[in-house]
Formats: structure tokens, C-alpha cells, sequence
């Protein structure tokens, strides 16, 4: 458990992050201020490299599972957010930074004498960039420069190894609860491809020589009808998301507009239901811009696959919650949300748990977000993370044992997982105008 000093630097923690707001593979100086901790706690940093984030391990000298504990570094861009960055609009509306600050009290507290007697195997703590899917144009730069492959930072660590070895992963993620309650454990949530799609028309006077011109605005227009014309077809249980916005609209307005950028999402409750959906949606597009003679490159990203969590683990998180405040303090749901994270990457390759903690007011991703209870939401998470810890590896790591012998993974390896996932990342020319008059519409690999 937690000493007072080390809740004091727990609680510390939490505003100094929350007052250094950054956004995904931007987090410099989270990653500093949470690796320098770590180094005063005694630990060797490893550090990602050319990107933020770290990770740092526990050993207890046993062979045993090793359980990753992950905490999220970045922040969201919400200007209007009262404690924004003024530069930037980055502000912690979803509360990452409080799984920092969570993270450093686990690691504190886990040197504490007698934390880990009985225990064995290894505990590995990731301080991990990028969760939320956003600036993409950004890290697609990253990506072209080869400093990233995934958009995603935990997909990005699995590929630098830092995932390997690693048999099973928890986070908490702040949140609200109902009064009483202190954790929700969950099915789960969707799975996203993220969408670029450019539309390109011919430019041309407005007013004098409009019917020389195609409107890429049009064929935008067209494709967001066409997708809500299909919106009925979308099954319940596959809990499909599609919400676009047109980023680029046209330029002047006395010229016909010859780019418009349309970005979305398409979330799913599985692999299925996005691919199914997803090429149903870049169909319609494609025939939307085919419809009045214009052209459309489809850009399509593997956003997060759905995220399962695994419910040996989800028990485990409810019983040590449950060991501070009593039955009846965690909130069980067999229900799916309809966001979408990273962790439902690594939930196709190892059993993993986000649990949701209470504790923040106001809306998440929105100006009124904020920590209300700091002390719910990073130290009691911390004693919670403790206890799942010891239940996981006391006993020769026989629970720990149990579930991934349990778990049926969708990826045997990360190689299957990086090979599989190719078909959700493409660039393609979707409209071709053939010479004997006929189109050819492409939308998927
Ligand atoms: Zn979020
Ligand atoms: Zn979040």
C-alpha cells in the first residue's frame, strides 16, 4: 500500500502532468517528467527512442508471468477548455495524465517492504504516447519519415519489442462513476479504421464557366448522402460508427471547388463488421464521386481493433477493488462502448483489462472535463493495481497461469497481427474513367 509520502508524490504528480498537456507523439516533456520519477524511484528507463514513452521493470527474481502496467501520456486539443494550453489547445480532457500519475504510485509503492513477498515473475510498467486517434496528417509525416509505422503508440511500442515478453496488460482509464461506485469492468469497445478520403474535381470559374468545371464539393456531399442512405443497413450488434467531417471544403468562392478532404472514422464491434462495413462505406463513396465524373483517392489507416477485454482479468480487477471498499463497489457490464482504443490491439495478442475508474466530472473530450477526486482517481486505482499485482503472481503465478492459458488470442504472434492488419491500410485511386467509356470502381486491397 501506499505510504503518505508516496501519495503526496501520487497527487503531485497528477497536477504537475495536468498542467503540461500534449498530444500524441508530441508528449516530450510528460515522458521526461515521468521518466525522471522513475529514475528517482530507482529504476532503469528505457526509453522508446525517437518518440516519448518508456518503460521500466519490476523483477522479482522468479520466473513467473510478466504484467504490463500501462498509463497513456497524451492529452487532446480542446482550445475552448478553460486550463488549454494557450499555445497549443492540448489539455487532458480524457485524463491521461492521471494514469501517469497512477502508474508512479504502483511503482513507488510496489519497493515498498513485504509489496512483493510470495510474488514472482515481473511486473513491467509502460509510459506509453498516442492513444487517441487524432492530427493525423501529423503522424502520417511521422510515418512517411519512417519514425512510425502505427498511428497508434501502443501498436508502435509492440513493434519496437517493447510489448515483448509481456504476457498479460492492465489499465485503468479515469473516468465518472455512480456515487458508491469505485471501478466498471466491461466487455469491452469498438474497433475503428481511420478514413482520408480526397475528393478531386476540375476547377473552373463559378460564375462564368461553371459547367466547365467538376465540384469535388458535390462529389463530397454525395457520398456523405449515399453513406446515410446506408446507415439502416448497419445491424445492432455490430454497434457501427461512421461520424465525418469535412475538413478541406474548397478554397475561393468563386471557383468551383476541385479538392475537398472528408474525414471519418468507421467503428465496429469486430474485425467483421469493419470490414464489411468499411468497404461498404468506400463503395458508396467511390460511386458518389463516379456519380458526377470526379475522382476520389481513398486513404484508409487501421485505427484500433475492438478491444475484448478478457474476463479472468476483469474478476481480478473486481475482486481487488472490491478488497478496499467492500462488495458492491465495482460496476460489471456486459456491454460494448462505442469508442475505440489501442488496448483492443493488444487484446487480439494477450489478455488485457481496461477498467474504468470514477472520480472525474464533466464530460470526457469535452471543456467541462476535469479531475474532481484525485485521490479515487490515481491513488485508489494504484492500491487496486497493487492487489491485482499480487493476485496475478502470488501462488507461483497460478492465476496469472490460468488466464493465458485460457485466452484464445485473435493473433498467435505480432507478426500475424502486422501482417493481418495490412488489409486496413491502403491508399487508392477508387474512380478510373476507362477509354471505352466504362468506370472501374476500386475500394478495397
Ligand atoms: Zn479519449
Ligand atoms: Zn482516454
Amino acid at each position: 500500500m501506499l505510504t503518505e509520502e508516496q501519495i503526496d508524490l501520487v497527487l503531485k504528480a497528477e497536477r504537475d502532468l495536468w498542467k503540461i498537456p500534449e498530444t500524441g507523439f508530441r508528449e516530450v516533456k510528460s515522458s521526461k517528467y515521468m521518466a525522471d520519477i522513475f529514475e528517482q524511484l530507482g529504476y532503469e528507463v528505457h526509453l522508446a527512442g525517437d518518440i516519448p514513452g518508456f518503460y521500466s521493470d519490476f523483477d522479482t527474481g522468479l520466473p513467473g508471468p510478466t504484467v504490463a502496467i500501462i498509463a497513456e501520456l497524451d492529452a487532446l486539443l480542446i482550445p475552448k477548455h478553460p486550463d488549454a494550453d494557450p499555445d497549443t489547445g492540448a489539455v487532458h480532457a480524457c485524463g491521461h495524465h492521471a494514469q501517469g500519475a497512477m502508474l508512479i504510485g504502483v511503482a513507488a509503492a510496489i519497493k515498498n517492504e513485504g509489496a512483493t513477498d510470495g510474488l514472482c515473475g515481473k511486473v513491467r510498467f509502460i509510459s506509453v504516447p498516442a492513444e487517441e486517434l487524432i492530427e493525423i496528417s501529423y503522424r502520417e509525416e511521422l510515418r512517411s519519415q519512417g519514425v512510425i509505422e502505427y498511428l497508434g503508440g501502443k501498436m508502435e511500442f509492440v513493434r519496437r519489442g517493447i510489448f515483448d515478453g509481456v504476457d498479460m496488460s492492465i489499465l485503468i482509464h479515469p473516468s465518472g462513476l455512480p456515487a458508491g461506485k469505485m471501478l466498471a469492468v466491461t466487455h469491452g469497445d469498438n474497433g475503428s479504421v481511420a478514413k482520408h478520403a480526397i475528393f478531386h474535381g476540375v476547377a473552373s470559374h463559378a460564375g462564368g464557366n461553371p459547367m466547365g468545371g467538376i465540384n469535388a464539393l458535390y462529389a463530397a456531399t454525395n457520398a456523405l448522402n449515399a453513406a446515410n442512405a446506408i446507415r439502416e443497413t448497419f445491424s445492432d450488434g455490430d454497434k457501427i460508427r461512421f461520424h465525418p467531417i469535412i475538413t478541406e471544403g474548397g478554397s475561393i468562392v468563386n471557383t468551383i471547388p476541385d479538392r475537398v478532404v472528408v474525414e471519418s472514422y468507421v467503428r465496429g464491434a469486430t474485425v467483421d463488421a469493419l470490414r464489411t462495413y468499411n468497404r461498404k462505406l468506400n463503395r458508396a463513396f467511390a460511386a458518389s464521386a463516379a456519380a458526377i465524373g470526379a475522382r476520389l483517392t481513398l486513404c484508409d489507416r487501421v485505427g484500433f481493433y475492438p478491444l475484448n477485454n478478457d474476463w479472468g482479468m476483469n474478476d481480478v480487477m473486481k475482486e481487488s477493488m472490491e478488497e478496499l471498499f467492500g462488495e458492491n463497489c465495482v460496476h460489471v457490464s456486459k456491454g460494448r462502448g462505442g469508442a475505440s482504443t489501442d488496448m483492443g490491439d493488444l487484446s487480439t495478442m494477450m489478455p488485457v483489462v481496461q477498467a474504468i475508474s470514477t472520480g472525474c466530472c464533466g464530460g470526457a473530450h469535452s471543456e467541462t472535463f476535469r479531475v474532481g477526486d484525485a485521490k479515487k482517481v490515481c491513488v485508489d486505482t494504484a492500491e487496486c493495481t497493487l492487489i491485482a499485482i499480487r493476485k496475478l503472481l502470488e501462488n507461483n503465478g497460478s492465476r496469472g497461469k490460468q488466464i493465458i492459458e485460457n485466452f484464445h488470442p485473435l493473433y498467435k504472434t505480432k507478426e500475424d497481427y502486422f501482417r493481418e492488419s495490412k488489409e486496413f491500410i491502403f491508399d487508392i485511386d477508387a474512380v478510373t474513367y476507362n477509354s471505352d467509356g466504362t468506370v472501374t470502381l476500386k475500394y478495397m486491397q
